[in-house]
């Protein structure tokens, strides 16, 4: 059988495997190298460190050779081998580089400047690898984009999912209108175009406006187009909580969505947000488990905190207010009988997210810096206004600002951590810690300090399934062939130091980061290296 094929079928049958709890684990034999005998160059040698591979369910002392762009050697080198660059990693951990499936990191390309670029925030935390298009923010120019963002260099690795959220605002704008069968072919034709560009799936986020505005029905006409491309319908669903359909209609319909457009679902930054839903992860977990009993490839991705991140009209604000943009928004804002239907509603979204003293402001335009790292009970009392109305006179005010919005309890985000199908990843935005601290902060307090999940299965949860899931080839997983993204950390140091008041602190323990066989972090410090490339599905 041709290397082509080989791969190819070992491919279908992890994709097989994703529905399989039973060998979503199991090892497979690698061979140690790729043709290494005496008298061959390894660029670097990572030696003595312990080895989780992202596949491998135990740790393994090898030694790991660099060669160019890709692993080139797992095992004790043979003797005569000329080694370039030694590295000691005794008592440190060596893992595949991260991937990270949701990110806002590389929103803006190909305009975002070099320090963005860069991405040492994630590069600090081990992520050599990040999505471009959460949340149903895909650009509809992939090739363009991916073409110009590779000429310009970035630090990390970068793939793209085509945007639900993206399309559906060229073709109707802010609408809330219901799409018209002409507008449905005219956004089945972007999304196809996308795909056929490289993307690596569809992404969507239903909670956000105008998404929100989209039926079930229209979702799935318009994700169904990407079903000759395969890949993933990647989604932040409807609702979390209890806004609107509820967390389990919403779980079922995202699922629907995927299976039905013949992808695989997987759930964004899966969480039970709000004092309605608290203590319900394992009812989540069950209807992802009953449609893969079904056949349909469930799988979902999580961040290790409590609070979320959002916006402070996206977290209070009814969807009907926001209808058409903020010209039509304000002025409702500005109509009594409205105003008067509206913060009622904002006053039940805020009791069902537990309270003005869980929203913590964190950013936002000029006009929002005085409130920066204030609570909404801090405005308001500050203000002398009741929360409701001091949260719509914010927005007004166009401090449409950033929130970190404390709804999550510990038990259900460790219930979620412990199932074989939710990855990690950051969601990293402005404002929040877990742009710069989610890996560290899962390695520290939940793997070294809690043990709540194994270091192998950390290892794995964040590489290779994701690698595997996303259909993401020769990534994720330490062996010979694989391209060298590669960590070595230190499991003593390793932890997040941003914080909600510092959320840019970089991370500590890291010390080597190579990307494709660069180093991007070297000796502990980021050396500004642009080595990522452009992803493409194949
Ligand atoms: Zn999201």
């Amino acid at each position: 059988m041709s290397t082509g094929r080989l791969h190819d079928a070992m491919r279908a049958l992890a994709t097989l495997c994703l529905a399989l709890s039973a060998c979503a684990r199991r090892p497979s034999p690698v061979p140690n190298s790729i043709g290494l005998s005496s008298g061959d160059t390894l660029d670097v040698l990572i030696s003595g460190g312990t080895v989780y591979d992202g596949v491998h369910p135990d740790a393994r002392r090898v030694d790991v050779g660099l060669r160019g762009d890709r692993v080139a050697w797992l095992g004790v080198a043979p003797p005569g081998v000329v080694v370039k660059q030694r590295i000691d990693a005794e008592g440190l951990i060596v893992a595949p580089g991260f991937i990270d499936p949701h990110t806002h990191a590389y929103e803006g390309l190909p305009r975002l400047g070099l320090e963005r670029r860069k991405n040492i925030g994630a590069l600090m935390q081990g992520v050599t690898t990040v999505v471009l298009g959460a949340d149903g923010r895909g650009p509809l120019d992939v090739r363009q984009v991916l073409d110009s963002a590779a000429a310009l260099g970035l630090g990390t690795n970068t793939y793209v999912m085509a945007g639900f959220g993206t399309v559906r605002s060229r073709v109707l704008g802010a609408s809330s209108a219901a799409a018209t069968p002409a507008q449905i072919d005219s956004m089945r034709a972007l999304i196809a175009q996308a795909m056929a560009e490289g993307a690596f799936g569809v992404g969507s986020g239903l909670f956000y406006a105008p998404q929100s505005h989209a039926s079930t029905e229209e979702v799935l006409a318009v994700v169904s187009a990407a079903r000759p491309f395969g890949g993933v319908y990647d989604t932040h669903q409807r609702d979390e909580s209890s806004y609107s359909i509820g967390l389990f209609a919403s779980v079922q319909e995202a699922i629907r969505i995927g299976c039905e457009s013949g992808l695989t679902t997987n759930i964004g930054h899966i969480k039970t947000l709000g004092v309605d839903v608290w203590g319900k992860a394992d009812s989540v977990l069950a209807i992802m488990a009953a449609a893969r009993a079904r056949g349909c490839v469930v799988t979902a991705d999580q961040y290790p905190w409590t609070a979320s991140g959002t916006g402070l009209s996206a977290a209070l604000l009814p969807r009907w207010a926001q209808a058409g943009g903020r010209d039509s928004m304000l002025a409702r804002m500005a109509d009594d009988t409205q105003r008067a239907r509206m913060l009622e509603e904002v006053r039940e979204n805020l009791r069902r997210r537990g309270g003005d003293s869980t929203l913590l402001l964190t950013g936002g335009g000029i006009g929002a810096r005085p409130y920066i790292g204030k609570t909404l009970r801090d405005v308001a009392l500050a203000r002398d206004l009741a929360p409701d109305v001091a949260a719509v006179t914010l927005i007004q005010e166009g401090s449409d600002m950033s929130v970190a919005s404390f709804n999550m309890i510990e038990d259900d985000i460790v219930r979620f951590m412990r199932d074989p199908f939710v990855m990690t990843s950051s969601d990293g935005s402005d404002g929040h810690p877990r742009l710069y601290g989610t890996y560290p902060r899962k390695l520290r307090h939940y793997v070294l300090e809690r043990g709540v999940i194994s270091m192998a299965r950390m290892v794995e949860a964040s590489s290779a399934q994701v690698a595997r899931v996303y259909g993401i080839s020769n990534r994720g997983e330490l062996r010979p062939g694989a391209y060298a993204d590669v960590i070595v950390f230190d499991p003593k140091t390793v932890g997040d130091e941003a914080t909600y008041v510092e959320p840019t602190r970089l991370a500590t323990g890291m010390h080597w980061v190579f990307v494709n066989g660069v180093s991007a972090v070297k000796d502990g410090q980021p050396t500004g290296a642009l080595a990522g490339r452009t992803l493409r599905r194949r």
